[in-house]
């Protein structure tokens, strides 16, 4: 077994999903289990499973039809808006899909027949954020209502929207109330209930701890809140009880540890990723370098030592350098020093197949 490594803590990732599961619930709030961002880890979902989703998501099909074969008693929702050129898979492993383009549903409608199956659509709506969704409200209700009545082989499920991920904007009961406005209108003209108004993602939780989710709203697809909760716990202060961000630990190696000035020496351009980057000039330090780097974890910035004495100075594609001199503990060559992570470091560090895997209690 070598390092890099990435431990992965099951019993923590089982409470945050129990948490997480159970205070929506109590709100009258299902979700939708995210496994995109952990790259459908396997014994993740398997855990995941296990805490009691009953809908897991991802925009990536290939983690759908892993979900698929390995039979769990789960349905798939497909959360990009899909490629014309993936409908036929699509409607092999995804039993619910996200769409917004007509043309793209007609298609949906075409290859179900073909297979001789009833796919469920949610129509996304865009309240502002600026990536997926219709953005006029009159022509999503059109939309919606044709669907229902014109394409025997989609089933509308539901209506959702998706905010801050563009945009940065934050879902508000303002915004979210406009969705269970179109909500209402479209089951007007259908004539009856909508089973699905998804309100969004992990960004829509502080909302709903707040108590100002607006009633009507009964989906969210959550990913990032479920095994990386510490955005939600420092930067929104949504304290849903239970929540631990101890669940991917990434583990490196040193193989240096040395005093050394903290002013680059000589003319300086341009760093190994291109960026003009600012230094100070703190005297001399002790600093280790880790045998791993930006492949491993994307941004070093979205790495969190577990020795909060620990600096992060920088990374390159292969190195990690911190300024350990605050540090109560003498690293050496060989010691292993560990960190949680944000978002982007589980992307990078959970696809890359360079990055060994530990399953732990
Ligand atoms: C990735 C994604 C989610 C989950 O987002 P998190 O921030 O990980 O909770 C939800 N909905 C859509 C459409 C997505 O693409």
């Amino acid at each position: 077994m070598g390092y890099p490594l990435l431990e992965i803590h099951h019993q923590p990732i089982y409470q945050n999903a129990v948490a997480i599961r159970r205070y929506c619930a109590a709100q009258g709030v299902s979700v939708c289990a995210v496994i995109k961002g952990f790259h459908a880890h396997p014994s993740i979902v398997r855990t995941q499973v296990a805490a009691g989703f009953s809908m897991l998501g991802s925009a990536s099909l290939p983690h759908l039809a892993a979900v698929k074969a390995e039979g769990y008693a789960v349905e798939t929702l497909a959360l990009r808006i899909p490629m014309l050129s993936e409908l036929p898979e699509l409607v092999r492993v995804a039993d619910i899909s996200l769409n917004s383009e007509w043309v793209t549903l007609q298609a949906l409608d075409r290859e179900a027949a073909r297979q001789e199956k009833v796919h469920h659509v949610i129509l996304m709506r865009d309240l502002g954020d600026l990536r997926e969704g219709v953005f006029d409200s009159a022509a999503f209700r059109a939309l919606a209502e044709k669907v229902e009545n014109t394409m025997p082989h989609l089933h509308l499920r539901g209506i959702g929207v998706n905010l801050t991920c563009y945009g940065s904007v934050i879902p508000t009961r303002e915004n979210l109330s406009v969705l269970v406005a179109d909500a209402r209108a479209i089951e007007e003209r259908i004539g009856r209930r909508l089973e699905i108004v998804s309100g969004g993602s992990t960004s829509s939780l502080p909302l709903l701890q707040r108590g100002e989710l607006p009633e009507g709203i009964n989906h969210l697809r959550v990913g990032e809140g479920l095994i990386v909760p510490c955005d939600l716990l420092d930067y929104w202060q949504c304290r849903i009880p239970g929540l631990s961000n101890h669940t991917l630990i990434l583990k490196g190696e040193v193989v240096e540890a040395a005093r050394k000035p903290t002013m680059p020496v000589g003319e300086k351009g341009r760093d190994a990723l291109g960026n003009v980057k600012q230094y100070r000039d703190l005297g001399w330090r002790k600093r280790v370098l880790l045998a791993m780097g930006v492949f491993d974890f994307g941004d070093c910035d979205k790495l969190i030592p577990c020795d909060p004495s620990i600096q992060i100075l920088g990374a390159s594609s292969d190195h990690l350098i911190l300024d350990v001199e605050n540090c109560s503990c003498d690293y050496q060559v060989g010691d292993v020093l560990a960190f949680e992570m944000h978002y982007k470091a589980m992307l990078f560090a959970t696809a890359n197949p360079l990055v060994d895997k530990r399953d732990m209690d």
